[in-house]
């Protein structure tokens, strides 16, 4: 059978019409016990290893992902927490200098503390990264996170999955800023593509879930077990919300692109603006590799103003529909400062080395009508 294109596949894979009553919409199966018909023979048995409500998830998230196999998690960090599975005695993550800052937290301030080596380098150095990987370190890791946030840089995903696979390591992506419909981190190579589900894929702001996914049946095998022993689990009713979200994900993403490039082409155009990072622009420096393995450019636009610290402040306190929030790929359109709010914690000559200027500001354009958005914009824009 010819596969369905993603719009279908978001509304009909794994999705069963309930047998015994006929309802379309499949019940949340709210139990935390299974009763067994005899002692040892079961589907299920308790709420952290197995639910019903786990299929239908998995089985969107891989057909979106063009994936054999989907792990539901926690949240995205609980999906990063099930890669312990993966590693022994001798391990090491090989990650970039600007991955997410709770991936940080987790490798450097938990991972680090029981031994497993964190090297974090330069990923745009393909001859560093190749060297790195080279040097004997027992089980090894590379992971990348592409684009990034919120430089939005984006990496030759092709290139370190080559590299990882001639040198025998596995490598994990976090694809969450691109989403299932932007990119597809499998086809690029990678042995495992892991996703915060809080962002585009649940896209309410309502939900915190974790997803990780492969085509390696012994890799799905593993983190099945891990999620059930370390209590990695998501619960029924947001695996049930998660499933509603994920049939309007294409749709989602087509209007945040859609809006994302109008906000970043008036921006790119206005006088207080001095720089517009978004891998959909001409401009972006790596415009050409995103092109290459991106089918679309999501929603996230960052923007370096032409002003201080606190006019930036003032500023994007201003606008009306843009919301001061951290968090991102919501229906609704959020803002924030990195330097004042999800990178205050970093010392302000290291923030700045690494080109996080006072004047940054990151977008998570909504799916609002791109008028009501380029409104709000020029407003505050005026006032300042
Ligand atoms: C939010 C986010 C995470 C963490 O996901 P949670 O669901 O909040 O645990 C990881 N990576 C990226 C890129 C994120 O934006």
């Amino acid at each position: 059978m010819k596969q369905w294109g993603p719009s279908t596949a978001a509304v009909h894979s794994g999705v069963e019409v309930d047998a015994s009553t006929g309802a379309i919409i499949q019940p949340i199966h709210m139990s935390s016990v299974y009763v067994q018909p005899e002692p040892g023979e079961f589907k299920y048995d308790y709420g952290r290893s197995m639910n019903p409500d786990f299929y239908p998830l998995e089985a969107a998230l891989s057909a979106l992902e063009g994936a054999d196999h989907a792990t539901v998690v926690s949240s995205g960090v609980g999906a990063m927490s099930c890669l312990l599975g993966l590693l022994d005695g001798k391990s090491r993550i090989v990650m970039p200098s600007d991955v997410y800052g709770g991936t940080y937290r987790l490798f450097q301030r938990i991972f680090a503390k029981v031994g497993v080596e964190i090297d974090q380098i330069d990923m745009t150095d393909l001859d560093l990264v190749d060297k790195t990987l080279r040097r004997d370190s027992g089980t090894t890791i590379l992971y990348a996170e592409s684009p990034t946030n919120p430089l939005l840089l984006v990496y030759d995903l092709r290139k370190l999955s080559e590299i990882a696979r001639e040198r025998n390591v596995t490598s994990v992506l976090d694809s969450t800023f691109a989403s299932p419909i932007c990119q597809n981190g499998l086809a690029l190579g990678f042995d495992i593509v892991l996703h915060s589900c809080s962002k585009y894929i649940s896209g309410h702001s309502d939900i915190v879930a974790g997803a990780l996914m492969t085509n390696d049946r012994e890799t799905k095998r593993q983190l099945d077990f891990t999620r059930t022993s370390m209590g990695l689990h998501a619960d029924p009713m947001t695996m049930f919300l998660l499933r509603r979200s994920i049939k309007t994900l294409p749709l989602r993403m087509a209007r945040h692109q859609s809006n994302a490039m109008t906000v970043a082409t008036y921006l790119e155009g206005h006088r207080k603006v001095r720089r517009v990072l978004y891998p959909g622009l001409e401009s972006h420096p790596q415009h050409d590799i995103a092109v290459q393995q991106m089918s679309g450019f999501s929603g996230i636009v960052s923007v370096d103003f032409d002003l201080d610290l606190a006019a930036v402040s003032k500023l994007i306190s201003n606008f009306r529909l843009f919301k001061l929030a951290e968090s991102l790929g919501g229906v609704e359109s959020l803002v924030e400062q990195p330097a004042l709010m999800t990178h205050l914690k970093i010392p302000a000559e290291v923030r700045l080395a690494h080109g996080l200027t006072d004047g940054l500001v990151r977008f998570s354009v909504g799916i609002e009508d791109a008028d009501d958005l380029l409104d709000d914009l020029d407003d505050a824009l005026t006032a300042i």
